[in-house]
């Protein structure tokens, strides 16, 4: 992936163009932006520029000699990426401790070396303390580049020694082109998977991955149902759909979970559009004659619907157990769900 193939993110591409133009890379870099927007791919894709045998500096990598081939199938010999619990999703000590070490090797290639450290924003306090001793001394050629979701949830301490750089949502232009050329999906379908996902291309992946346009009905039920007056589902159905679903990790399981709560607020911005009699041209999944037939919930119960699973949404990224958030969800929907 190249800086010119990744979709958005002109700023952020512009600056690191910039900086490596006058070779004025920074040591750590600390890229933040919502789940999926592009962090992972904009972390490559400079590492690419970096590594590339035939560009000039702030010139894109070519993508065809052996370093960028190298880079591409995730086969870089100087681009290490401390490995997270695969149970808990964090990363421990022992991979800090390990990153250490290997900061001071010399590069393979001679290039330098860039480290991948992801989701800073869940370090815990001995975690960060092993990894400020190596962005404070960091040796001459090794890049960290850290990434987070929330800059707010990531340490001072991390935060002051990086240079930020903010990732923001894709132009929904540019998605709804990638879902359609890339994904092959139809107009209709890629509209509303770009509008669900908000500008995020990794979700819109994981949302196709996850199998959700082929289970719509199952989440409005979900969703609009116990509002509506119809038999809904219980939220915590989620689990199971997550097991049929969503990959064997918990970690795959709670980005499924995560992905599902994303729709559901989008079903939600309908039942508000609803409540609030919001110009129903701009309803997504339902038509309003369809919502006709029960009494609508008072919009404020869907405003703190829509507070409660934005707080799930955040548990889960700070790995609480997705069964207990879907249960505290499901007593808020029962409390909710009464016509205003
Ligand atoms: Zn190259």
């Amino acid at each position: 992936m190249s800086f010119d193939t990744i979709i958005g993110h002109t700023r952020a591409k512009k600056f690191l163009t910039e900086a490596t133009r006058n070779q004025r890379v920074s040591h750590a870099y600390l890229f933040h932006g919502p789940m999926g927007v592009g962090k992972r791919t904009l972390s490559r894709a400079l590492a690419r520029n970096l590594f590339c045998s035939t560009n000039q500096p702030g010139e894109n990598s070519c993508g065809h000699c052996a370093n960028c081939l190298k880079v591409d199938s995730h086969n870089h010999p100087d681009i290490s990426i401390p490995k997270e619990d695969p149970e808990k999703g964090i990363l421990n000590i022992a991979a800090i401790r390990e990153l250490q070490e290997e900061v001071h090797k010399t590069s393979v290639e001679g290039r330098g070396k860039v480290f991948l450290v992801r989701h800073v924003h869940r370090l815990r306090e001995d975690t960060v303390n092993a990894l400020l001793k190596t962005l404070e001394e960091p040796p001459p050629g090794s890049i960290l580049i850290l990434t987070a979701t929330d800059l707010l949830m990531v340490k001072d301490t991390i935060r002051s020694r990086c240079q930020a750089v903010k990732l923001g949502p894709v132009p929904l232009n540019d998605l709804r082109t990638f879902l359609e050329q890339d994904q092959e999906l139809s107009a209709h379908q890629s509209e509303l998977l770009s509008r669900i996902c908000g500008g995020s291309p990794g979700a819109c992946v994981a949302f196709l991955k996850g199998g959700f346009l082929n289970q719509l009905t199952d989440h409005e039920a979900i969703w609009l149902g116990p509002f509506l007056g119809q038999k809904g589902t219980a939220v915590s159905h989620l689990l199971n759909l997550a097991k049929e679903a969503a990959g064997s990790t918990p970690s795959e399981t709670r980005m499924w979970i995560q992905t599902a709560l994303h729709l559901g607020l989008s079903f939600l911005r309908d039942l508000l559009i609803l409540s609030d009699g919001i110009d129903p041209s701009q309803l997504r999944h339902v038509t309003s004659e369809a919502c006709s037939g029960g009494g609508l919930p008072a919009a404020a119960n869907v405003i703190d619907l829509i507070e409660e699973v934005l707080f799930a949404c955040g548990e889960l990224d700070r790995n609480l157990n997705p069964a207990v958030i879907l249960a505290d969800l499901e007593v808020r929907v029962r409390s909710l769900a009464v016509p205003a």
